[in-house]
């Protein structure tokens, strides 16, 4: 009998084998593709935020960047001294049309109960701080100008997670789990993304596919936020000396990650456009999809222990938020499991019975 199998290797599986590792326990982690290839976290646009409405989300995003500022102390190795995230601490502009400002100023109050240190500015006021963008159709705009928020390298993110939680003792081992009942074990994880349903057939989190293009452009403006118009749902940041842009049409039962090219030509570039006019010169240079962990009942993570079983947890269904989130709710998961209850952030309301129950809680601010 194991002690901890957890059920998918990607990001929230990754963070949780390390925070269980640290606290002693023996931790099993069964990945049926350690290459990666279509799991969510590599494929992702690595952004962190604290900008959300609901104040566990925000409260998220608040750990998850003290936790990336100290991934080089806490996650070092023998192998692996001197491990980076490669962050860029450009901060998160989020711009919102009439539609969405009376619940953005909701959310501004929930900003201020939880410090998170963001700034609001009418769309009138754009130009003062954002010269290069268009306020055309924006009521209100919400950023960080503070290194709070920002993006990393998933990829790096995970290598470090998973090197430290094997000099922990963790075990990584590749195999397709087909159903939670072949596990023996004191405690389970599943930690399987976008696939959760398939092993928990009442967890209504599925795979929805979501296309992201890269483009360069004459102007380079290398202090860019990432930004998400509201407006328009298309958001944006740079990559190097080029840019990424997410579409915004999601795709439900996507037989294959092929990229939704018509949306470049459609609803990505116009969206651009219309926000800065230099963008009306880019030129796509590729792209990219995967797929997010969709919640389909509210867009929001369902975390906690399944009470169906006596002794499985899951974590999933964060839409568009489970890198930013994975030390959070790896942290939550290990008190959860080695407690019996919530230490530090409550999470009781990403419980497994809410979604059973169908209680919707959505979380507005999916990019
Ligand atoms: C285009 C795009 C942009 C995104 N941008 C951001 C962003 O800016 N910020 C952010 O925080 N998040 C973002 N996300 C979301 C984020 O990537 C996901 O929420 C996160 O990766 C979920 O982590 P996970 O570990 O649950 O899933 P995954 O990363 O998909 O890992 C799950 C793993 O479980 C394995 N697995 C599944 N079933 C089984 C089984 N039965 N047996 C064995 N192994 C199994 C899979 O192979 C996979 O490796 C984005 C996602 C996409 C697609």
């Amino acid at each position: 009998m194991d002690d901890i199998v957890v059920v998918g290797g990607g990001i929230i599986g990754a963070s949780t084998a390390y925070f269980l590792s640290k606290e002693g326990r023996k931790v099993k982690v069964i990945e049926k593709d350690p290459t990666y290839k279509k799991a969510s976290f590599p494929l992702s646009l690595g952004g962190f935020r604290r900008q959300f409405f609901q104040k566990e989300n925000i409260m998220l995003g608040k750990f998850s960047r003290e936790f990336l500022l100290n991934v080089p102390s806490d996650l070092k190795t023998k192998k692996n001294p001197s491990p980076t995230v490669s962050m860029v601490p450009n901060g998160y502009l989020l711009l919102f049309g009439p539609e969405h400002a009376q619940e953005q100023y909701l959310a501004l109050e929930n900003h201020k109960a939880c410090e998170a240190g963001t700034k609001n500015i009418k769309g009138s006021e754009l130009k003062q701080v954002f010269p290069y963008i268009s306020e055309e159709g924006i009521e209100t705009a919400t950023y960080s100008d503070t290194k709070i928020e920002g993006w990393i390298d998933p990829y790096l993110f995970h290598n470090a997670l998973k090197n430290k939680a094997v000099e922990l003792g963790a075990e990584f081992i590749k195999g397709d789990v087909k159903s939670l009942k072949e596990i023996k074990a004191n405690a389970i994880v599943s930690a399987a993304g976008c696939w959760t349903n398939e092993l928990l057939n009442d967890i209504p989190v599925f795979p929805q596919k979501h296309t992201v293009f890269r483009f360069k452009c004459p102007k380079h403006i290398p202090e860019m936020p990432l930004t998400g118009d509201l407006t328009t749902g298309v958001y944006w940041r740079p990559e190097g000396k080029e840019y990424l842009a997410g579409s915004p049409k999601p795709v439900w039962d996507a037989e294959d990650l092929e990229p939704e090219w018509n949306d470049f030509e459609e609803l990505v570039w116009p969206g651009l456009a219309k926000r800065i006019s230099v963008f009306e010169e880019i030129k796509m240079t590729g792209a990219w999809a995967g797929y997010y962990d969709c919640n389909k009942l509210d867009n929001n993570a369902v975390v906690g222990k399944h009470p169906g079983y006596e002794n499985v947890y899951m974590a999933s269904g964060f839409t568009g938020r489970g890198l930013m989130q994975a030390p959070g709710i790896g942290r939550a998961l290990t008190e959860l499991i080695t407690t019996g209850s919530y230490q530090t952030i409550d999470l009781g309301c990403f419980s497994v019975e809410r979604v059973l129950k169908q209680e919707e809680r959505v979380e507005p601010y999916v990019l």
